[in-house]
C-alpha cells in the first residue's frame, strides 16, 4: 500500500525549513512537516545570536567546519537572492597580552578551513575599528555577519508552501514504528488525539528533542544514537547609550572548558547590542528559558575585559537559548551528527542530532545535504 507521504519532516526551525526547500528544488511535493508549536521558528531558532559564522573555529574537516563554510556563502547568496535583511559587518576576536599563541593557533585553524578576509592587528589598529575595545591583538574577519533568522525562516517556508507541502501546527510526534515500505509515525493533535501518518522517509529535525525522537524507532533494540545535554545560555543586554556604539561584533578566545565561543558582543538590525551567550551545562531537560539575573557580575567581568567604560548599571537580563549539545565524557568538541539510518537498519530514516551552533549559518548547506541523501536513494 502507498504510504500518506513521501517525506515527513519532524520539526519547524531553520533546519527542518531549509531541508523542505532544498527538497522543493528537487521537485519533492508530497511532503508533511510536523511542528509541536503553533508557529514555526519558535524553537533554538528563535533564540540565538543571528550572526553568520565564517567558520574560523571548527576542526577542519568537521562537519562543523564543511557545513558552517559551505552555508556561509550559501546564505549570503540567498539573502540578496530574496531581500533578506543582513549586515557583513565583520568580528574581532580579540587576545590580552599573554594569549597571542592561543589566537595565533585560531589564525592557523581559520586559514585551514579556508576563510577568507582574515587579518591579524595590533592596538592601533583595533582603536581605529573600535575605539571602546581594549586589547593587544586581534583576528579580524571580514566575512563574519548577522542576519534576520526570522525573516530567513519566513523566506523558507514561503518556498515549502509554494511546493504544496503540507504542515502541521500543534502537533506533536509521540512515536514512530518501522513498516514494510517506510515509517508510521504516531503524532498528538492540538484536541489531544492520536493520529497516524505514514510515509517513505522520516527527517528527524527537532532540535532539542531530536535524540529522544531517534529513539523511538530503535523498539527496545539499542542502536547507538548520540544523546543531548543542554547548555543553557544566558544574554544580557547594553542600555540605549551603547545603541550602534559598535560597528564589528566583538569575540573573546573561546571558552574551551564549555565548548562555547565565550562571552561576546553583538548586536541586532537595530543597533541593540547583548553580551553573551554564557554556557552552562543543565542536568535536567527542563526548557527553563529565564535569564539567571545572578550572573550579572559575571557578564560584567567578562563584559569589562575588553570594554573598559562598561558599567554593571549598563546591563540587564535579557533571554536565554539551550544548545542541543552531544554528549561527550569530557565536554569537548562535538560535531553534528547528520546520519542517513541504512547502515543501523532503517533505511529512510534521517537523524540530524546536535545541531547547535553554527547551525542557523550551516542550515542551506545542510538542507541541501539531506535532500541530496533522499534524492540519490530515490
Ligand atoms: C544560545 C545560542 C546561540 C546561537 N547562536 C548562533 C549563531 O549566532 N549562529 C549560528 O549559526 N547558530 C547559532 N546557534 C545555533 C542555531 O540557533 C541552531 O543550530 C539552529 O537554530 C537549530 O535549528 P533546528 O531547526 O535544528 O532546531 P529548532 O529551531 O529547535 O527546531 C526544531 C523544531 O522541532 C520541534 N519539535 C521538537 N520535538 C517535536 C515533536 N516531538 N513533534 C513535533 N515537533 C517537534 C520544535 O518545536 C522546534 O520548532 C545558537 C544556538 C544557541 C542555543
Amino acid at each position: 500500500m502507498k504510504n500518506d507521504f513521501s517525506i515527513i519532516i519532524i520539526g519547524a526551525g531553520v533546519v527542518g525549513l531549509s531541508i523542505a526547500r532544498s527538497l522543493a528544488l528537487k521537485g519533492q511535493s508530497n511532503i508533511l512537516i510536523i511542528e509541536k508549536e503553533d508557529h514555526f521558528g519558535k524553537g533554538i531558532s528563535s533564540r540565538n545570536s543571528e550572526v553568520i559564522h565564517s567558520g574560523i573555529y571548527y576542526p577542519p574537516n568537521s562537519l562543523k567546519a564543511d557545513l558552517c563554510t559551505q552555508g556561509r556563502d550559501l546564505l549570503y547568496d540567498y539573502c540578496d537572492s530574496n531581500q533578506i535583511w543582513y549586515s557583513r559587518c565583520g568580528k574581532l576576536v580579540i587576545a590580552h597580552q599573554g594569549q597571542e599563541e592561543e589566537l595565533a593557533k585560531l589564525y592557523l585553524n581559520a586559514q585551514k578551513n579556508h576563510v577568507p578576509e582574515l587579518e591579524m592587528i595590533h592596538k592601533e589598529n583595533i582603536q581605529l575599528l573600535e575605539p571602546s575595545i581594549n586589547a593587544e591583538t586581534a583576528l579580524f574577519i571580514g566575512c563574519t555577519g548577522i542576519i534576520d533568522a526570522h525573516a530567513l525562516m519566513t523566506s523558507l517556508k514561503r518556498e515549502s508552501d509554494n511546493a504544496d507541502h503540507n504542515t502541521l501546527y500543534k502537533t506533536k510526534v509521540t512515536g514512530a514504528k518501522t513498516i514494510e515500505s517506510g515509517y508510521e509515525i504516531s503524532i498528538e493533535n492540538a484536541m489531544g488525539e492520536i493520529e497516524i501518518a505514514t510515509s517513505d522517509w522520516v527527517v528527524n529535525a527537532s532540535g532539542l528533542e531530536s535524540d529522544h525522537l531517534a529513539r523511538f524507532i530503535a523498539q527496545g533494540e539499542r542502536p547507538t544514537f548520540p544523546e543531548l545535554q543542554y547548555s543553557k545560555g544566558d544574554y544580557f543586554k547594553l542600555s540605549s547609550k551603547w545603541r550602534n556604539h559598535f560597528t564589528h561584533l566583538i569575540y573573546p578566545l573561546p571558552d574551551k572548558r564549555h565548548d562555547s565561543l565565550g562571552i561576546h558582543l553583538s548586536f541586532d538590525q537595530l543597533g541593540n547590542t547583548k553580551l553573551g551567550p554564557s554556557a552552562h551545562w543543565q542536568r535536567n531537560r527542563d526548557k527553563d528559558y529565564q535569564v539567571d539575573s545572578t550572573h550579572l557580575d559575571y557578564f560584567f567581568d567578562e563584559g569589562f575585559t575588553y570594554i573598559p567604560e562598561l558599567k554593571k548599571e549598563d546591563l540587564s537580563p535579557d533571554f536565554s537559548g539551550i544548545r542541543p549539545k552531544i554528549k561527550t565524557n569530557d565536554h569537548s568538541f562535538s560535531d553534528f551528527y547528520i546520519s542517513h539510518e541504512d547502515v543501523k537498519g532503517f533505511p529512510g530514516w534521517i537523524n540530524l542530532i546536535g545541531i547547535d551552533s553554527p547551525g542557523l549559518t550551516s542550515s542551506l548547506a545542510i538542507g541541501e545535504k539531506v535532500a541530496q541523501i533522499v534524492h540519490s536513494a530515490l
